[in-house]
């Protein structure tokens, strides 16, 4: 089937490209270097006989796989990011070929002594006998995204190579800066035209996800009163222990170091304070829409409630949407979940369905009108030195997406 050297190949040709993004430039991509990989990923997508491939002015990458069948079938996209996170770097990439895992301690840098142990990543030892990819430990290895854009590609390729199997026209979209949020922020939802599609960005052999996060952000501001302390009886007003106030009140186990699964949480994420003012950052994060909106009334209400016991304005609360669960826009069309899922199934893996505790770039295109669940990318410990990816598992969401096409084309002749 797909071949392991020449998927082996393609991913260390992408990871060696230096295309970490930054949050703090405001241009489209936000750094440079990710066009080196972006025009590479054109000029490919191209020769491996992709049609109208384009590449726009913020480096969005767009190509058609035609269909092959003379019945209507819907068209289906495949998305991945090819930035890497800015948590990490990501400049000379050197990565390490272990061949069958024994499933014990990988070395991977003697010299600093960095170790990557099962006995801290027991999933490592889902993988024994199999071929990782791994860092020198001295860098992110980029699987996140960049298994993803191999096993489209790839696919694709294989498509392309193998005609007999039937499928439907094919969308494939790249996008840049996708790990400082704006991933999809530029992409051309209308341009695309496909009807759903699936980002392959997810982690574990697998992982099939439809639902994420509701989110907000609320910026809390507390005014206080300076004087000299010494006469500062009666006048003092002190913005910090108001806040503290704030604080409290609202449930101490409802933060993320207490919640899992479908619990939703207030996380303070900063506090900056003077007597004068004090400010704290808060996200809100709920699956549940009510409970989502429930948790943004109780931060108004708290607010009200503070400045009426102070009888004057000494708190103001500033809530903005992030973003929300896709599975609002996901669930009325449930089929294209199922023939994920029934794809992974006819292909021997367990599918595994689970509420991302975050949010994804398909959350954002779900509400602009594409539908987007989430596909395994094969991935682990993304965003760091201890990054790995199993090569099986990159075969595996290859032959998912070939699977997924050549499904969505036989369900649409019935
Ligand atoms: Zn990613």
């Amino acid at each position: 089937m797909i071949d392991k050297q020449h998927i082996i190949n393609r991913f260390v040709s992408y990871i060696t490209i230096d295309t970490e993004s930054d949050p703090k430039s405001d241009t489209t991509p936000s750094t440079k270097k990710q066009w080196d990989l972006a025009n590479k990923l054109a000029e490919e997508l191209k020769a491996i006989g992709m049609q109208d491939v384009t590449i726009d002015e913020n480096a969005y990458i767009m190509a058609t796989l035609p269909s092959n069948v003379d019945h209507e079938v819907p068209t289906i996209g495949f998305i991945s990011h090819f930035d890497t996170s800015p948590d990490f770097t990501g400049a000379n990439v050197k990565p390490q070929i272990v061949e069958n895992y024994n499933g014990k301690d990988i070395v991977l840098n003697a010299e600093e002594d960095i170790v990557l142990s099962p006995d801290y990543f027991e999933d490592l030892l889902l993988y024994k006998g199999q071929t990782l990819i791994t860092t020198d430990g001295t860098t992110l290895l980029g699987a996140d995204d960049k298994a993803g854009i191999t096993e489209i590609v790839s696919a694709m390729e294989y498509l392309i190579n193998h005609p007999e199997i039937q499928h439907g026209p094919i969308r494939v979209g790249f996008t840049p800066d996708e790990e400082i949020g704006r991933g999809a922020h530029k992409f051309d939802v209308e341009k695309f035209g496909a009807d759903w599609a699936y980002t392959m960005d997810g982690s574990q052999i697998g992982e099939l996800e439809y639902e994420n996060f509701n989110a907000a952000g609320a910026v809390v501001k507390v005014k206080g009163k300076i004087v000299h302390p010494g006469y500062a009886k009666g006048k003092m007003v002190n913005s910090m222990y108001i806040a503290t106030e704030f604080i409290n009140s609202l449930p101490r186990l409802e933060t993320p170091e207490h919640t899992e699964g479908y619990e939703g949480f207030f996380h303070l994420y900063s506090i900056q304070g003077e007597v004068e003012e004090t400010i704290l950052e808060y996200i809100i994060r709920d699956h549940d829409k009510q409970h989502f909106e429930a948790r943004k009334e109780v931060m108004v209400k708290l607010t009200n409630d503070i400045n009426e016991q102070y009888e004057r304005e000494v708190i103001t609360i500033d809530i903005k949407d992030q973003y929300f669960n896709m599975k609002e826009k996901v669930e009325p069309v449930m089929h294209i979940v199922d023939i994920a899922e029934e794809a992974m199934k006819q292909l021997g893996i367990k599918p595994l369905i689970k509420a991302i505790r975050g949010g994804t770039d398909g959350s954002q295109l779900s509400y602009m009108g594409l539908p987007c669940p989430n596909i395994f990318a094969g991935g682990h410990n993304f965003h760091g030195r201890y990054e790995y990816v199993p090569v099986e598992s990159m075969i595996k969401a290859t032959e998912v997406i070939c699977k997924i096409a050549e499904l969505t084309a036989l369900k649409a002749k019935s």
